[in-house]
């Protein structure tokens, strides 16, 4: 009897120290605890009430979304092991390593949004990372995506993976500007730092001549 409950110690002990799964796409809300669930839709509400705000600074019309975006949490491996169907398709085979190691999010044609997890982030380019926290920076590509998500709720007619390159230029010129000033809406972080490096990361996306900025110092808005 002894015997018999020592082994069930043993295997209930067993059980519990197994390595826990390491998920490479978890969907971020059924991570959280019912307060934290709260607190996450809070923060989504106001990132899209600031960009139907905003969206007239940039010259765009948008229409409030009935429903909240899924946000799913992906690792760095999962990107590279599907780089072929998140990357650009223009780009070729030897470009997607490094595709895959530069994409930090991205919304799909169910408007699913997908965005690295905090932990991968610093991992990637840890010397342009320096100073920025990988979770502002996790929250910053959700802003951004969401941008899309509100874009793509405006335009049910186009799918977020086959807009053609005027398109494309046109929704990530939106959505880098709003970016800028939300950025700039926050206290205490380097919003011109990050811009340098979202703008960097706009370069493929330009059909012929060199997108243009639509932000401008001047006319930031604020939150209010
Ligand atoms: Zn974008």
């Amino acid at each position: 009897m002894l015997f018999q409950l020592y082994i069930a110690v043993v295997m209930a002990v067993a059980a519990l120290s197994e390595p826990v799964a390491d998920p490479e796409i978890i969907l971020w809300r059924d991570t959280l605890t019912v307060a934290a669930k709260e607190r996450f839709d809070r923060s989504l509400d106001e990132k899209i009430s600031y960009i139907l705000k905003t969206g007239k600074h940039v010259r765009a019309t948008y229409v409030p979304p009935s429903v909240r975006p899924d946000i799913y949490l992906v690792s760095r491996s999962y990107i590279k092991k599907h780089a072929r169907q998140i990357c650009p398709k223009e780009f070729s085979n030897a470009e997607l390593p490094q595709c895959a190691e530069r994409i930090f999010g991205w919304i799909d044609d169910k408007r699913k949004i997908y965005v690295l997890r905090a932990e991968d982030v610093s991992v990637s380019e840890p010397q342009f990372f320096a100073g920025i926290s990988p979770e502002l920076w996790v929250e910053m590509e959700v802003f951004h995506e969401t941008v899309h998500y509100v874009q793509a709720t405006a335009r049910p007619d186009l799918r977020p993976t086959t807009l053609d390159c005027a398109m494309t230029e046109k929704w990530e010129t939106e959505a880098h500007a709003l970016t800028h000033y939300w950025l700039h809406s926050l206290q205490s972080i380097d919003a011109e730092r990050i811009n340098a490096r979202l703008r960097g990361g706009m370069a493929h996306f330009s059909c012929a001549d060199p997108v243009v900025e639509t932000s401008s110092s001047s006319s930031i808005p604020t939150t209010d």
